[in-house]
């Protein structure tokens, strides 16, 4: 017998450089039921994404339009850069109880844990110091100088959030850090407010019970 649910939104959220993205690729790969929400922005592409994948890439004017539409769930500027969650494929998702995983930042992370509509599960994730932060943000992340100043300036208010989630994990091992992710993950899932069948099958369960008591009298 297996209990349905309705789908989690898993947010994962850190400074940029904190290895979040690498611990997401990796939850998406060990875990069958969660999907990424595909996010839109308007930063170009760099050399290793691919479109389509790892973001929809458009214009400023286009994503203007798209917030006029109301087509995002929520929606964020991030250095200079704008950034927006689809709304119609996440409720898919959702209500056909897959859970959907968001790599996005504290102000989309509000904007969502404000919709009382949702049922959201949070984690931080923090780079284990600022050297191993600004090494990653040169090596992996291909920014100009300038861009990694930038964000490494920003790592400390993004950091600031860090008591809005429910969970904090420290990345000093991307296979560690993906494992912990997914112990929450799946201890959520059990979480007896989420499964919506669970009343009849306890009354289902209870009725033998009752059957095999009328029975013998
Ligand atoms: P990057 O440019 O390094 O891919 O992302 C910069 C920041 O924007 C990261 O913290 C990332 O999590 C965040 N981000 C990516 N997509 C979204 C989104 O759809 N909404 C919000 N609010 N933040 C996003």
């Amino acid at each position: 017998m297996k209990l349905n649910r309705r789908g989690i939104l898993f947010v994962l959220s850190s400074p940029s450089g904190a290895g979040k993205s690498s611990i997401a690729k990796k939850i998406l790969n060990k875990d069958e039921n969660i999907r990424l929400s595909i996010s839109y922005t308007t930063r170009k592409k760099r050399k290793d994404e691919v479109k389509g994948k790892d973001y929809n890439y458009i214009s400023i004017k286009e994503f203007k339009e798209k917030i006029k539409s109301n087509y995002f769930l929520e929606w964020a500027k991030v250095f200079d850069n704008y950034y927006g969650t689809p709304r119609n494929l996440v409720q898919k998702k959702i209500s056909n109880g897959i859970d959907v995983l968001f790599d996005i930042d504290w102000q989309g992370t509000q904007q969502l844990s404000e919709n009382d509509g949702f049922d959201l599960v949070s984690i931080f994730i923090l780079p284990p110091s600022k050297k191993v932060l600004e090494t990653r943000l040169k090596t992996i992340a291909q920014d100009t100088t300038l861009e990694v100043r930038k964000r490494m300036s920003q790592a400390s208010d993004e950091i600031s959030h860090y008591m809005e989630y429910s969970y904090v994990i420290v990345n000093n091992d991307l296979e560690n850090a993906s494992n912990q992710v997914l112990n929450i993950l799946n201890a959520e899932r059990l979480k007896r407010k989420r499964l919506i069948d669970l009343n009849d099958f306890i009354k289902f369960l209870r009725s033998w019970g009752l059957k095999f008591f009328i029975k013998y009298i």
